[in-house]
């Protein structure tokens, strides 16, 4: 199946052709698709599905978006839809704020969560979600991913994210989860 990856994320882009090797997925940009989608939804279910019809509504193909974030237990599920918005800077930032607003804070519990669509032309929505488990770290460990990977101890890896191999990652990742629990569906 030929399908658009509804992402800027070339991280995001490379973990969706590492979980469904069967799949031609190429990249929104490859797609000729230049916009941007505002994610104007309460929930990652919704602002998957807003990306992914945007771009398969632009481009005519299946189009796959994916849409994630980090929630803490301590800070009520913050930052959660706003993960990527958390401090207003970039991913190094969003982390420094994260460990900011921590300081101090004993129950460190946090789970990744991601929601997944798939849109098609002919009007077909599938969604699905995943999540995966653990806890912020105290200071930053290891340097692969990206996002809060090296402030998040995987609890299934018993290691960072950010000291996981890709492989190790997408073991386990909400994103693995969730496009799992997409093809289980499709
Ligand atoms: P999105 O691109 O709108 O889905 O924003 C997701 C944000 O959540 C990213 O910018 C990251 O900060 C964070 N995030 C989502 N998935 C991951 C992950 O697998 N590792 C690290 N950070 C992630």
């Amino acid at each position: 199946m030929k399908v658009v990856a509804a992402t800027g994320n070339m991280h995001k882009l490379k973990e969706f052709r590492a979980i469904f090797p069967d799949w031609d997925i190429v990249s929104e940009r490859d797609a000729g698709f230049a916009g941007e989608v505002e994610e104007t939804g309460a929930t990652f279910s919704e602002n998957a599905l807003i990306k992914a019809r945007a771009v398969c509504r632009a481009t005519g193909m299946p189009a796959l978006a994916d849409d994630s974030g980090i929630a803490v237990d301590a800070l009520g599920g913050a930052p959660g839809v706003y993960s990527a918005r958390y401090s207003g800077g970039g991913d190094a930032d969003n982390r420094a704020l994260l460990l900011k607003n921590l300081q101090g804070r004993q129950d460190r519990r946090a789970h990744f969560a991601c929601a997944v669509a798939l849109v098609f032309p002919d009007g077909r929505e599938v969604t699905s979600e995943g999540r995966t488990e653990g806890e912020i770290l105290h200071a930053e460990r290891g340097s692969g991913g990206f996002g809060y990977d090296s402030l998040f101890f995987s609890s299934d890896l018993q290691k960072s994210f950010g000291e996981a191999t890709e492989a190790e990652k997408n073991s386990v990742s909400h994103r693995a989860r969730a496009l799992a629990a997409l093809a289980e569906k499709l």
